[in-house]
């Protein structure tokens, strides 16, 4: 059976124009060019998801500032999300009536190899859940749980989608490799055959929505070693112990909301959140206006 209507989630570390952590940073010359070949690659997928028979693709822009993808450059028919939303799902929004979510250009998980590892953020060194190490996949894919959602692709590095086929038994995946650097990638004949698998992935039945139940027993190591972990221990109330911190998660969307906390949040901030969402997109959009005059100017 076909599925009709996809939810898309992007994010640029595994997108075909990302090869370094600058390209992955705000403001910089390597990021605008990258934001073109993120916006390039989600196309190539829209398209050929509408070709097949999908009637609703949602694209929801998941990375920094959520201001990435260059709406004008994507299918019309498709809806473009970029930057944060409050609820209904944190961060994402509205998910419409999507059946299935497609994942693009994700990385892997903070503490292993791969393109720019990190969950959530690079300033965590590890996010360890029942003692393994937690790729962002499994965070995403269970908050689009509770609206039966199931993730059915999975795009990013060879390492980033062995650990989304950990995560999500059965989840069809297309890799890119990157071992071989920027010079001689073939990022046309690449997002072609990303598009292919992507439309493959429609057919994908194999999939359950993931639930993420727990109780999870959590460890948060930081990369800046004990001084911040026994701050941000202090600032959310969680146990300390040398570089890292301890808790019990009920399941993993209440995971994602704590550590979005640590990773972006001060306790007195939290009421001011509504009004601080929109600050933080102006921002966003201040930058993708950015990078659309820095590509007419041929970044
Ligand atoms: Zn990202």
């Amino acid at each position: 059976m076909l599925s009709r209507r996809v939810l898309i989630v992007a994010d640029i570390e595994g997108s075909s124009g990302c090869w370094n952590y600058a390209a992955s940073s705000f403001l910089t010359h390597e990021w605008a060019l990258a934001c073109e070949a993120m916006t390039l690659d989600v196309q190539a997928v829209v398209k050929g998801l509408f070709d097949a028979g999908a009637d609703e693709v949602i694209i929801k822009d998941f990375h920094r500032t959520g201001y990435n993808l260059m709406p004008e450059l994507l299918d019309p028919r498709a809806r473009v999300d970029n930057g944060y939303a409050h609820g209904p799902i944190p961060g994402m929004g509205d998910p419409g009536r999507s059946e299935i979510a497609m994942f693009l250009g994700l990385h892997a998980a903070s503490g292993t190899r791969g393109v720019l590892p990190h969950t959530m953020t690079s300033r965590l060194a590890e996010v360890r859940v029942n003692g393994r190490l937690l790729p962002e996949v499994a965070l995403f894919a269970s908050l689009l749980a509770p609206y039966n959602i199931r993730p059915v692709f999975f795009s990013g590095c060879p390492i980033a989608c062995q650990q989304a086929r950990n995560e999500v038994p059965q989840i069809t995946t297309f890799e890119i490799d990157k071992t071989g650097g920027p010079d001689g990638f073939d990022a046309t004949t690449w997002r072609h055959r990303l598009a292919q698998s992507a439309v493959g992935a429609l057919t994908n039945c194999n999939t359950r929505p993931l639930e993420g139940r727990g109780p999870l027993e959590v460890k948060v190591v930081f990369r800046d070693g004990a001084p911040t972990a026994k701050k941000m221990a202090h600032r959310w109330r969680l146990q300390c112990q040398g570089d890292a911190v301890h808790f019990i998660a009920d399941d993993l969307p209440a995971l994602f909301d704590t550590l979005s906390r640590i990773c972006y949040l001060v306790p007195v901030l939290l009421p001011l959140l509504p009004l601080a969402l929109p600050l933080y997109n102006l921002k966003g959009r201040a930058g993708l206006a950015w990078v659309r005059h820095r590509l007419k100017k041929g970044a």
